[in-house]
């Protein structure tokens, strides 16, 4: 039997920021490894569990258990109505104990002491296995820290890899928040060109292989970092095939990037029946596992991918946690910086989502939930916003490229039908648009938003025009994710009223 030696990771230190490179371990935490067999701590100052004044904590859950049926008709329950309410069943009843307990899980009175940077054992365990088992990493050096979520794990990886005055790729259109978190910071971003598939990974080459010959990149250094994020992007839905994954991962091998990707929407893909049975058909050579489209960071096998996986969209934002795939040694950078932070996330959450996914539904109990309740829910919710927008909406006006992940339908106005097109700006035609969706009850986000294009410190949030934004945004963003089905069908009635109300102007 030949056993394929995995190479280790690369050595990156040579990417460290000035505060990652100087993130040490902190010698109090160190004295934690000492806190075994008989030794008598008169060490850490932890508060005692007696003066916690939670005896237990006890949630109704979905069950997920092995015992329990699948949902068999994937007919969406809306909970958010009084009447599914009164149909659904009740959930199972999980408990975290105070005190000690037998199985693998932490005791209530050891997730809500402190701990190390990395989370408790049980949770941060059972997301490494989740990975292991999802994305078989390609190297062996890597491994899994807990975050408070993707958008503290973005923040903390940039801290780690970028000083002020660098510039970092980013998507075309992005997430908002993640250029919120750069500009103050003083870290600069550089938008490469995106196709329904997502970041162009010609594109992106072309920009690493001209870097410096155009005016404005004179003498700025050559960005070392990409921020992508891959499945059901945020804004346009888009995701990257299999090919355009290995290829984003050649071009940042061939010119030494990082790549952070910040993988959300992953869970909710919508590749089922004949696109799964493509995807599958390509599971030995590419790893996608039972359909799941594989990651960057299952391809990756320098160390180069810093992979966000968060719980938000899979459980509830409201948790808090989510975990970091990576190098290790980039993992130890992010354990000393949520150890003068945030700890760990809340205690509360751990040793909840620990009990619930290791105790209750275990790895295939997880995958069941994401794929039979996530997955499918997103799924019918994608479809039926598609049908009524098919329905109810002038094709000639507006259209959108078919989501296969995510929570959003990218809107294209057609703003070339106008009768006032070339008379008047484009931003102009957008907010009549913008302000008749309002005056017919139905709201989007306007496209600018998503738009890479420096936005003036002291904008003004009512500044719907987006006046400072001069080149076309002819896009609006609508999710399907949050109303319900009949919600959504009255909303897209709507926007095809206001649509044709505003072209006919
Ligand atoms: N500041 C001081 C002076 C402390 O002693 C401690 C706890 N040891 C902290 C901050 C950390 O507080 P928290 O658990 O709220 O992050
Ligand atoms: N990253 C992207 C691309 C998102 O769309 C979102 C949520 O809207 C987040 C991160 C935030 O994730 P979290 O709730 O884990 O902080």
């Amino acid at each position: 039997l030949v056993v394929q030696q995995l190479p280790m990771a690369k050595d990156f230190s040579s990417f460290l920021s000035k505060e990652g490179a100087a993130r040490k371990k902190s010698p109090l935490k160190g004295l934690l490894r000492f806190m075994q067999g008989d030794m008598i701590s008169l060490g850490g100052g932890l508060p005692h569990p007696s003066t916690f004044p939670f005896y237990s904590l006890t949630a109704e859950i979905k069950g997920m258990g092995p015992e329990q049926s699948p949902v068999t008709t994937p007919v969406p329950v809306d909970l958010t109505t009084p009447q599914e309410q009164q149909k659904a069943v009740r959930g199972e009843v999980v408990t975290v104990p105070h005190g000690p307990q037998a199985n693998k899980v932490e005791s209530l009175s050891t997730s809500l002491q402190y701990g190390i940077g990395t989370g408790i054992k049980a949770l941060r365990e059972f997301c490494k296995e989740h990975v292991a088992t999802m994305h078989a990493p390609k190297y062996q050096d890597w491994d899994v820290v807990l975050s408070a979520g993707n958008t503290d794990a973005f923040a903390k990886a940039i801290a780690m890899i970028c000083n002020r005055g660098d510039l970092i790729f980013v998507e075309e259109w992005t997430y908002p928040t993640a250029l919120e978190t750069l500009d103050p910071l003083g870290i600069g971003h550089v938008p490469v060109k995106m196709d329904g598939e997502g970041m162009s990974a010609v594109a992106l080459k072309e920009l690493l292989d001209n870097w410096g010959s155009t005016p404005d990149q004179g003498g700025v250094a050559k960005p070392r970092v990409a921020y992508l994020i891959p499945t059901g992007q945020n804004p346009t839905g888009a995701t990257m095939s299999i090919q355009r994954r290995k290829d984003i991962i050649r071009v940042a091998q061939e010119h030494d990037l990082i790549l952070i990707e910040d993988d959300p929407y992953y869970y909710l893909q919508f590749f089922i029946g004949e696109d799964q049975k493509q995807t599958e058909g390509q599971k030995d050579q590419d790893n996608s596992n039972n359909g799941w489209m594989p990651t960057l960071f299952s391809m990756d096998t320098d160390g180069r991918v810093i992979r966000l996986d968060t719980f938000s969209k899979t459980l509830a934002p409201g948790c808090r946690v989510g975990y970091m795939s990576m190098n290790a040694h980039f993992c130890n950078i992010i354990q000393y910086h949520n150890e003068v932070t945030i700890q760990q996330p809340s205690g509360f959450s751990q040793g909840l989502l620990a009990e619930m996914l290791v105790n209750h539904w275990g790895q295939e109990g997880y995958k069941r939930y994401l794929t039979e309740n996530v997955r499918t829910e997103y799924l019918y919710r994608s479809r039926h916003l598609q049908a009524a927008f098919k329905k109810h909406v002038n094709g000639k006006y507006a259209s959108f490229i078919e989501p296969s992940a995510g929570m959003f339908l990218w809107i294209k106005v057609h703003l070339e039908e106008h009768p006032r097109y070339g008379k008047v700006k484009d931003n102009v035609l957008m907010l009549e648009l913008f302000n008749k969706c309002v005056e017919y009850n139905v709201l989007m986000v306007p496209g600018w938003q998503f738009s890479c294009k420096p936005k003036p410190t002291d904008i003004d949030p009512s500044d719907l025009l987006g006046s400072w934004y001069d080149e076309a945004a002819t896009y609006m963003r609508a999710t399907f994710a949050y109303a319900t089905f009949d919600q959504m069908e009255e909303a897209i009635t709507r926007y095809g009223e206001a649509l044709k109300a505003v072209f006919a102007a």
